[in-house]
């Protein structure tokens, strides 16, 4: 009788993710995590159970095929594994920096009932890490079909939009407003989360595809959606985002000092205010920074001012750390920075001295009642509770909402009450060959919502291609 071979014990805990020392990334820009070593990354691809159901893919907005790559992971055979990744994700270096994992794959894959879940993003990150060390090679192009797609915005919506439909032989231009694209990857996430590199390669792979780029081109100001499709273009998408800052609307926001997190990160990504002087472009920081807002945004704000020379930065946030919708390592990697967080207070108004420069803020406690229609409990002002917080630079993170030029420019667009842009399930506007999807959507979200909803657009515009006589 031969004896089975025992199992190898499944490690509960997922393999750690090099990090820089947090006392020495505080001063620096360069990306935080590091990256799983070849060794690391096979050892947490072992760690996967191969699912016969997997609840995995159906956690990801791009139904990325999990289990299979990291079967091919397994077996060594790395080049097949990106492709198959990228059968689904033209953007996975990306998205396995700064998806939200813990809430879309992560969360359904069945290790995490015994103890951790896989590391999918890591896995996901490593393999696109490998491909581009070796070289990206350019993928095979496939007969043209004579038709041609306007895509608007080069975000990961548009992005994912123009890398489908090259990928089914439509000629594709992407119009992009900013001098780079890539959205808010370029302009809102910092350098140390995602470094502009790779975003670049991740573009480039999207031209190699066949898309061609047009920068530095306002769709709205130079030719509007009806003059697109007028001068040959045979179906639009637009994929502008949700760029414009709001505002708490109280007293003294117009103090020096004050800025939208817009405003303040487009300035160190984009203007390298970070890189001063070899970049002309500074940015005033003050010793005591407060941001204002949960979100990611307001970790990228908080962190970049910490980077940038500030004593004691703290956000101040309305709700209490569960609530927190920013991802929950960056909470975490903030908070190893030494970030400080207040919870359940809010500004009520700022305070500025005789130059017109904010000084202090005074701000109200707190208290969550039910839950409000984000499922979130809402919070409260506590009577009574005000106190002031001594303050020299405010960055306001508390949401973004759509440039309205698109709609205002395309007569007859039908725009929700939000100023969102109004579509069915697969991106579909009211008018014919005109699709939307990402934040100009559904209000900002995430990454990879965007890119889910850039291939369902692609598919419905391929189908309405393959039906419209030239
Ligand atoms: P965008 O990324 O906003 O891209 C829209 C593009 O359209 C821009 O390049 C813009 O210049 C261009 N554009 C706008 N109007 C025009 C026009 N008229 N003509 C031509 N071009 C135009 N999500 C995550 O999943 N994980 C994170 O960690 C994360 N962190 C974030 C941090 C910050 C600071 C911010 C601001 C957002 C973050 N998000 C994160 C959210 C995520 O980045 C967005 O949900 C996502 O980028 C939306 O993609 P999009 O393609 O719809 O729009």
């Amino acid at each position: 009788m031969t004896e089975s071979k025992p199992r190898p014990k499944l490690k509960k805990e997922a393999v750690a993710m090099p990090k820089q020392n947090p006392k020495v990334r505080k001063d620096n820009f360069n990306e935080v995590a590091q990256g799983y070593s070849e060794q690391d990354a096979l050892e947490e691809a072992n760690r996967c159970l191969q699912c016969g159901k997997p609840q995995c893919v159906a956690g990801c907005p791009v139904e990325v095929p999990i289990p299979d790559f990291i079967k091919l992971m397994k077996q060594g055979k790395y080049e097949e594994a990106i492709k198959k990744i990228k059968e689904k994700n033209a953007l996975p270096a990306i998205c396995g920096r700064v998806c939200p994992q813990e809430e879309q794959c992560q969360q359904k894959c069945v290790m995490g009932k015994v103890g951790e879940p896989v590391s999918i993003g890591r896995l996901e990150r490593w393999l696109a890490d490998w491909e581009r060390n070796k070289g990206v090679e350019a993928p095979s192009k496939v007969p043209d079909t004579g038709k041609r797609v306007a895509v608007i915005g080069a975000g990961p919506a548009g992005l994912t939009v123009a890398a489908e439909l090259s990928k089914l032989g439509h000629k594709v231009v992407i119009f992009e407003a900013l001098h780079l694209a890539g959205g808010v990857l370029v302009y809102g996430i910092p350098e140390f989360r995602l470094p502009k590199s790779i975003v670049q390669s991740e573009v480039d792979y999207v031209k190699k595809l066949g898309a061609d780029l047009c920068t530095g081109y306002l769709v709205g100001r130079v030719y509007t959606i009806p003059e697109l499709l007028k001068n040959g273009f045979d179906a639009v998408f637009i994929g502008t985002g949700a760029g414009l800052p709001s505002f708490m609307g109280i007293p003294g926001e117009n103090l020096g000092g004050i800025y939208s997190a817009n405003e303040f990160l487009i300035r160190v990504n984009l203007m390298k205010s970070y890189k001063f002087p070899e970049y002309d472009t500074p940015i005033r920081i003050g010793r005591h920074v407060a941001v204002i807002g949960g979100g990611n945004v307001a970790m990228d704000s908080a962190r970049s001012a910490l980077r940038l020379g500030a004593e004691e930065v703290c956000i101040i946030y309305r709700r209490s750390r569960e609530e927190m919708p920013a991802r929950h390592e960056e909470i975490e990697n903030a908070e190893e920075e030494g970030i400080l967080c207040k919870f359940l207070a809010n500004p009520i108004r700022f305070i500025g001295d005789e130059k017109g420069w904010v000084k202090a803020m005074e701000c109200i406690c707190m208290e969550l009642g039910p839950p409000d229609e984000s499922g979130r409990r809402r919070p409260i002002p506590a009577k009574g509770s005000e106190f002031t917080m001594p303050v020299d630079t405010v960055i306001i993170a508390v949401g973004r909402t759509p440039n309205p030029i698109i709609q205002s420019t395309t007569e007859g667009l039908e725009v929700t009450k939000r100023g969102t842009i109004a579509t069915d399930e697969n991106g579909k506007t009211n008018i014919p060959g005109v699709y939307a999807g990402g934040d100009i959507v559904t209000g900002e979200a995430t990454v990879i919502s965007a890119m889910g909803a850039g291939k369902k657009a692609a598919k419905a515009i391929h189908e309405y291609l393959s039906k419209k006589k030239s």
